[in-house]
């Protein structure tokens, strides 16, 4: 599209990947299809993808100053991305990190196909270390679930061996708030459950990357694994995508209302989310994110108290996941691999209604502990 370039993420996330020849529709279209009339490509779409992927792939890629290609879960790019690990290869991973990543690693290093090294999120000297060893340094930026930033200018100056890879998980932040890829990141990822599809209805992830070579390999790995998103699922994602700026925009200004809530609240122990000052990496999320983002988590006494909580509120959804219009909270200490965490602690992902009835919903919830 002319011009692409020049325009603002929250204008870009509205027009990237649209068909623009006259008398076309103008959303992308719905293709469920297999197979194609031999003669030209495409021929079959595990192989070759489909429009509907390909308008989704094609946004998201404008967003990250990347090329996108879509899977059928957050965790299938993420296995994607993993299987480029050499054999016997260092997998680094950060101490607060999504659970189903942390399972995915150990699972392979039990089965001897890689090692992993875990460090502390924040722990800039550490990665900075580390980056000239690892096959892959796994970032998650900011952190499931305790908001922790990985200094990305800092960790992505290091040189990396060859074949070496510096993926972000970009889930939290969105391509809105933060770019990896612009950041010296040789991947950036999406769980699109989450902010991109937006709505807790569908299943899908999407890796960005710079390189063309790279690109090359992801694809063949989707070719090759078959993790292919479904046509509604990736139509749906790229139809989510079209509110994401304000979408965000409304669920992050609630977050910064909620945040300010809880901090003054006398029952939670502590509030971590990247606006507030007492974060102990404010600045720095300052720096680089362009927006604090939309969850919110907080630390009750104990987990009584915290199960308490969960159970009571009205207006908030207690559900997992995170992400969508509607508010959901949960403690995270109930999954497993999660015992680093205060066991009061409790994951809000806020969504977009009022404001005050999300307030007033946690002061009636904070009650009843
Ligand atoms: C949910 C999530 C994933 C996994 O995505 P799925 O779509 O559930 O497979 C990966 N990373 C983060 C940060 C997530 O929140």
């Amino acid at each position: 599209m002319s011009g692409a370039g020049k325009l603002k993420p929250s204008s870009l996330v509205v027009s990237a990947g649209r068909p623009r020849d006259r008398g076309q529709a103008l959303n992308a279209p719905l293709v469920p299809a297999s197979n194609f009339i031999l003669g030209d490509e495409p021929v079959y779409s595990r192989e070759d993808g489909t429009a509907t992927w390909a308008a989704f792939e094609d946004a998201v890629g404008a967003l990250e100053h990347g090329r996108a290609i879509s899977f059928s879960s957050g965790m299938a790019a993420v296995a994607a991305v993993f299987e480029q690990v050499p054999a016997g290869g260092r997998v680094v991973l950060p101490d607060d990190c999504y659970q189903g990543v942390v399972r995915l690693a150990l699972e392979g290093e039990q089965k001897a196909r890689w090692r992993v090294t875990r460090l502390p999120t924040e722990d800039t000297p550490a990665w900075v270390a580390a980056a000239g060893e690892a096959d892959l340094l796994w970032l998650e930026t900011p952190s499931n679930p305790q908001l922790i930033l990985a200094d990305l200018d800092a960790i992505a100056a290091v040189p990396r061996r060859q074949g070496a890879l510096l993926a972000v998980d970009n889930t939290f932040a969105t391509p809105l708030n933060q770019r990896p890829l612009e950041r010296g990141a040789d991947i950036s990822l999406h769980s699109a459950t989450k902010y991109l599809g937006g709505h807790s209805d569908l299943l899908a992830g999407v890796v960005a990357v710079g390189d063309d070579e790279l690109y090359g390999r992801l694809f063949a790995a989707r070719q090759c694994n078959g993790a292919t998103p479904g046509t509604l699922e990736a139509w749906l994602s790229l139809r989510g995508m079209r509110t994401l700026a304000v979408r965000l925009e409304r669920a992050q200004a609630n977050a910064a209302r909620i945040a300010a809530f809880l901090e003054g609240h006398p029952d939670v122990v502590d509030t971590r989310y990247p606006g507030l000052e007492s974060h102990p990496q404010h600045e720095l999320a300052r720096r680089q994110l362009d927006g604090y983002g939309a969850i919110v988590s907080f630390v009750l006494a104990d987990a009584t108290a915290a199960d308490r909580l969960c159970e009571s509120v009205r207006l908030i959804h207690h559900a997992t996941s995170l992400g969508s219009v509607e508010s959901t909270l949960e403690r995270r200490g109930v999954h497993a691999g999660q015992g680093h965490l205060p066991p009061g602690l409790i994951r809000l992902s806020v969504g977009i209604e009022d404001a005050d009835d999300l307030c007033a919903d946690l002061a009636q919830a904070l009650s009843t502990t």
